[in-house]
């Protein structure tokens, strides 16, 4: 399949570019776009035969549910039942980087959703992701647009290494703001939910809105064996490098002193802070941000995680995250990047 990549820099101007990428989505084909979050592989999320492509384009177990995309949050009624915790969750952070788990109407092919009674809506905030939605006329279904098992794409490169010649159409509209993919939550009944996936919008601002926040075990821990997942995605092995990834934890001179010894005896590649790069050697040194600085850190970690993978490195090392603020998003792609290892230094 040939794939078409189109730059878009402004949505409005570029009208009859995206009016093509939303015939093609009505047409059954497959469009990865921008969004705030990670970049999305999108198709008709009405249409059964788009779903399917979907998973095969990424090579994704048919059990690991797609996310729908709404123009606008009033949409997600013809999809899924929506209650008063749902609008008041979507009054507070729609459009934007939040995903709620409602109950499916008939309309959404049980393909869309793995098999599931449930799906999952959202309302990106992007504006060539919002132009492409409302222009297709149907929901999007879409998954970010990598193969199965690597990073999220945060940028068309990613996007273009893991998709050309799988997908029509490839919209380039630059780095993604967030760069973590959106937070999940279920709803389970009049002001309770549950947090399935942390992310842009955190445990601390969805308090603010719903009385009991749950959060479930494996956003933070594996999975225990025999455990059923409350979400198909947590049991996939996800975000991890060929290299094999180790987490430090302690206090914050001491990991510094380790990486700079570490780095005379192997081969390593670095996921380090700025405020380390005076201490470190030069070379596979991924500077992710200030140490305070988690959106730098959230925006920067998918591309990094790349890169590192990419070099001659018998291991690739990085900080464990602190697990408050947007630290819970990155604290559970860490973990899964690493499959778990922590080192304390
Ligand atoms: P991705 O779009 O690639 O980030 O993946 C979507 C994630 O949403 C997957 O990990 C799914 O497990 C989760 N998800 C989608 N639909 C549902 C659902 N109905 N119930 C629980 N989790 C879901
Ligand atoms: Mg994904």
């Amino acid at each position: 399949m040939n794939t078409q990549v189109i730059q878009i820099s402004d949505p409005i101007l570029q009208k009859s570019d995206l009016s093509r990428a939303a015939e093609i989505i009505r047409a059954g084909g497959l469009v990865a776009f921008p969004t705030e979050t990670v970049y999305g592989l999108g198709g008709d999320g009405t249409d059964d035969s788009a779903a399917k492509k979907i998973y095969a384009a990424k090579g994704r177990p048919s059990d690991n549910p797609l996310i729908i995309h709404v123009a606008a949050p009033e949409d997600a009624d013809r999809y899924a039942v929506v209650n008063a915790t749902y609008r008041r969750l979507a009054k507070a952070f729609m459009p934007g980087p939040l995903t709620v788990i409602l109950q499916k109407r008939e309309i959404v092919p049980k393909s869309v959703t793995g098999g599931l009674d449930t799906v999952a809506v959202r309302c990106p905030s992007h504006p060539v992701a919002h132009a492409l939605i409302a222009l297709a006329g149907v929901p999007i279904a879409a998954p970010s647009a990598n193969l199965s098992g690597k990073p999220s794409p945060t940028c068309a490169a990613h996007v273009i290494a893991d998709l050309s010649g799988r997908v029509d159409m490839i919209l380039d509209g630059g780095d993604c703001e967030i760069g973590l993919e959106s937070t999940i939550v279920k709803v389970d009944g009049e002001d309770e939910i549950t947090l399935l996936r942390p992310g842009g919008i955190t445990y601390d601002a969805l308090c603010m809105v719903v009385s009991k926040v749950n959060i479930a075990p494996a956003v933070t821990h594996a999975l225990a064996q025999n455990e059923h997942p409350l979400s198909p995605g947590m049991k996939y092995r996800h975000y991890a490098p060929n290299i094999p990834v180790v987490l430090l934890s302690g206090e914050s001179k001491k990991v510094t002193a380790f990486l700079a010894n570490e780095q005379k005896t192997k081969k390593c590649a670095l996921l380090c802070y700025e405020e380390e790069l005076p201490f470190l050697r030069a070379d596979r040194l991924f500077p992710v941000g200030k140490r305070d600085d988690l959106a730098a850190q959230a925006q920067t970690l998918f591309r990094l995680l790349r890169e590192a993978d990419r070099t001659d490195a018998e291991i690739i090392y990085a900080h464990l995250p602190p697990e408050t603020g947007l630290g819970l998003a990155l604290y559970n792609r860490m973990i899964r990047a690493a499959a778990h290892t922590i080192k304390e230094v």
